[in-house]
């Protein structure tokens, strides 16, 4: 396994770069923990796979170094780098049988026969395809077909780390869990570096240790799920994580005090800086309240979920979200406060720091 040092990559598509819009991906410059499990989560288009391809060598990025524990590999292959990759739709040969195609890898390492079934049987039991071992994968499902290709990507345990690209798309529902489940424990049996790319929240916060967002080229945010939750660096990642996302209000500052459409919201310290900057608070649904007094709140809608209610309304013209417990009832004419330990601000769209 290895440490991944992404050492100020930038990437372009376009021949002649004009300007930062041309570039898929911004600057890019972190490293990937030995026996990490990551998560690279982000809307489609902004710039996953293309990141993920540059660590496995299948991009050259156009500007920057990676390395695998130091060693800088920049120019080498996926095979010289010794990668092994899940895309998001099968890579298989048609014409091999399940096991021959789980087999290949191990084969292809001069792995003993007898060490290469222990290893394949394994692999087979995970992806459930035990029974159809020795059928040609020509005749299999679609997503019999990805399960292959994961175990495939699964099957060396001798990698530097593997990287998975969306790799449950075709998958049904209730094996997507399982296997993702899977993924989980193999990562904590065997402590491979592991990639995960994903758009979707509850792929990424239930496999990796560490989430690692990006928005429009550029990481935004890493961290493990409860800080993305509690504390959002940038207003994309409290919009995008989260059901439903963080409310968003702007507002003026004053000392210790945000004012949104002449109500005062007392936080709970005063930000470090004046920024001169668009400000907004930001707060979860879930630190949202509804009583007697507070800001006026009209309600829109009331959707019950069983274990909570998810209430649309408005504070003056601006849409705000609240999650009321089961156990709580809704006042007749509510009004609305923020929990202060939920509550952020912004400049610009990136998390200030408060005093204290
Ligand atoms: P994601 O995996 O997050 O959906 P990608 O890395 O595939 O994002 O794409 C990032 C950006 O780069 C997009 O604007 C996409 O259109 C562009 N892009 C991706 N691959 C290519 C390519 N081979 N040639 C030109 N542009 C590309
Ligand atoms: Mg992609």
């Amino acid at each position: 396994m290895a440490r991944i040092d992404l050492d100020h990559i930038r990437h372009t598509y376009t021949a002649s770069p004009k300007s930062e819009a041309d570039y898929a991906l911004k600057e890019v410059d972190h490293s990937w923990h030995d026996g990490g499990a990551y998560a690279l989560l982000g809307p489609s288009g902004c710039g996953k796979t293309t990141l993920l391809n540059i660590i496995s060598g299948l991009v050259t990025a156009s500007e920057g170094r990676i390395l695998f524990d130091g060693k800088d590999v920049t120019r080498l292959s996926p095979q010289e780098r010794n990668i092994a990759q899940v895309f998001q739709f099968p890579v298989i040969y048609d014409t091999m049988t399940v096991f021959d195609n789980l087999a290949f890898p191990l084969r292809n390492r001069t792995m003993p026969e007898a060490d290469v079934k222990r290893r394949v049987d394994e692999i087979l039991a995970m992806i459930d395809l035990g029974d159809r071992a020795h059928r040609k994968a020509r005749g299999l499902t679609a997503d019999q077909k990805q399960k292959i290709s994961l175990g495939r990507g699964l099957v060396r345990s001798d990698v530097a780390a593997i990287l998975f690209d969306e790799p449950l798309t075709v998958i049904d529902p209730h094996m997507k869990w399982m296997l993702r489940t899977q993924l989980k424990q193999l990562h904590r049996q065997f402590g491979h570096t592991m990639v995960y790319v994903t758009h979707d929240q509850t792929e990424a916060l239930t496999f990796a240790d560490t989430v690692v967002v990006m928005y429009d080229g550029e990481i935004v945010q890493i961290g493990t799920p409860e800080e993305l939750f509690a504390r959002p660096k940038h207003t994309f990642v409290g919009y995008f994580i989260g059901s439903p996302g963080m409310n968003v209000v702007p507002v003026t500052l004053d000392g210790g005090t945000a004012h949104v459409d002449g109500e005062a919201i007392a936080l709970p310290a005063p930000p470090r800086e004046r920024p001169q900057a668009k400000t907004e608070l930001g707060v979860r649904p879930e630190f949202v309240r509804l009583t007697r007094d507070g800001m006026p709140f009209s309600i829109d809608t009331v959707e019950d979920l069983g274990r909570h209610r998810i209430v649309r309304g408005h504070l003056g013209a601006h849409a705000i979200a609240a999650v009321v417990p089961e156990n709580e009832t809704i006042p007749a004419e509510p009004r609305v406060t923020f929990d202060p330990a939920g509550i952020n601000l912004y400049a610009d769209s990136w998390r200030m720091e408060l005093e204290g």
